[in-house]
């Protein structure tokens, strides 16, 4: 049949450029070790920063969840699937994160890829420009699409270049979107120069921080707070799918922006509500998060990935300008990346390739994540590996 072989052909043809992607199937909670696709492995892939999918604490609170409050939630936020836990949650997020705004609200979503589209869509339109760093996440990559605004993409980090194309655009409603921390490369977003810009030109900057939430700022409070920002500029999306260990999404900001969301924003309205015991169970890890539990975390994940750059220094590869626990191994090609990720699998350890679309033609890489979940010795192993790899040459 035509339909079937034209898209035979086109997997033929992502598989002859390195570009087929497969999954892999865990047989244990994520964590360091797991079980995937029968083997035991060490994991570098998940972005379970703080070690938290697995607590204890968290499984219990799903669990306590799910029995005040049923498994599903029967409905859209608006048409009956609102409940206490989503309502406490929230509450909990504006209190946790809300620190850069007078009368912070936060707006619960059950991901962070339609948080994103819910707060481009609803804060850009036909008449706003959208100013979009180059290595933006796909979801606000979407968002801006769907938002029909004007695109502009400014070059990665780069705000000499977005001051100029601020200062070119005549348009009166203008907003700048960026990752806090980047998804692939582990830098952090120039806030504080991105901010200035925004208020300089009137524009709303929204930052999606999925892989500073929990981790970054004082107890975990994300990337605004660690850089002391304050402004009703400012609009924070926060996943709770990664560092939280559990799932969902929240936007945050003044409690205007976020009334306006709950009246216009499409992936918020036309959506059945999370199961109320996720929420409750966020509720939970907000908790662990802010407690001295969480800072005992921290403070070990920092100590991961000053030794992992210290390691990778003492190789080919080097380490990237990156302070997170995002450490990428920039290595261009996809077939070679695919097969530097293979020997690594050989070694029992999970270090995953990642390549276009996710990352720019060219630059695929091998993206080591580190989570607290990580002891010493798992990341002696990871530096074994990295030396016996390293000697062994190719790639
Ligand atoms: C993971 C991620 C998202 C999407 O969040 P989900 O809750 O997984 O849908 C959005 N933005 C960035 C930068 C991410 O890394």
């Amino acid at each position: 049949m035509h339909l079937l072989d034209s898209l035979r052909e086109a997997l033929a043809d992502l598989d002859a450029r390195g570009l087929t992607r497969r999954r892999r199937t865990a047989g244990t909670p994520c964590g360091a070790h797991m079980s995937v696709d029968g083997r035991e492995i060490v994991g570098f892939a998940s972005n379970d920063y703080l070690g938290l999918a697995a607590h204890p604490k968290l499984t219990a609170a799903l669990a306590e969840g799910a029995k005040r409050y049923g498994a599903g939630s029967g409905g859209s936020h608006l048409l009956g699937g609102h409940s206490h836990a989503h309502a406490q949650l929230e509450d909990d997020l504006a209190a946790f994160c809300g620190g850069f705004v007078d009368a912070p609200r936060a707006l619960s979503f059950s991901t962070g890829y339609m948080a994103n589209l819910a707060t481009l869509t609803t804060l850009a339109g036909r008449d706003t420009t959208l100013f979009s760093d180059a290595l933006n996440h796909a979801s606000l990559i979407d968002g801006a699409r769907l938002s029909r605004a004007d695109v502009q993409i400014y070059p990665h980090g780069d705000t000499a270049a977005l001051a100029a194309m601020l200062e070119a655009s005549d348009s009166s409603a203008k907003l700048i979107v960026t990752d806090g921390v980047f998804s692939m490369d582990g830098d952090i977003a120039p806030l504080g120069r991105l901010l200035a810009l925004a208020e300089r030109h009137g524009a709303w900057l929204v930052v999606d921080d999925a892989h500073g939430f929990g981790v970054l700022g004082p107890q975990g409070r994300g990337v605004l707070a660690e850089h002391a920002l304050r402004s009703p500029h400012l609009v924070y999306v926060c996943t709770l799918g990664k560092a939280a260990g559990v799932a969902g999404a929240a936007i945050v900001a003044h409690e205007t922006v976020i009334e306006w969301l709950v009246q216009r924003a499409r992936p918020y309205i036309f959506t059945t509500a999370a199961p109320p015991a996720v929420a409750h169970a966020v509720s939970a890890s907000l908790e662990l998060i802010a407690s001295d539990e969480g800072d005992t975390r921290r403070a070990h994940l920092a100590t991961l990935i000053e030794r992992t750059r210290a390691m990778l220094r003492r190789t080919r590869w080097q380490p990237v300008d990156s302070q997170t626990a995002i450490q990428p191994l920039v290595i261009g090609d996809n077939e070679a990346t695919l097969a530097l990720a293979a020997r690594f699998d050989a070694e029992g350890l999970w270090v995953p390739a990642i390549r276009p679309p996710t990352v720019p033609a060219g630059t695929s890489r091998l993206r080591i994540s580190l989570s607290a979940a990580h002891s010493l010795d798992d990341l002696a192993r990871l530096e074994a590996a990295l030396c016996r790899i390293d000697e062994g040459g190719q790639a």
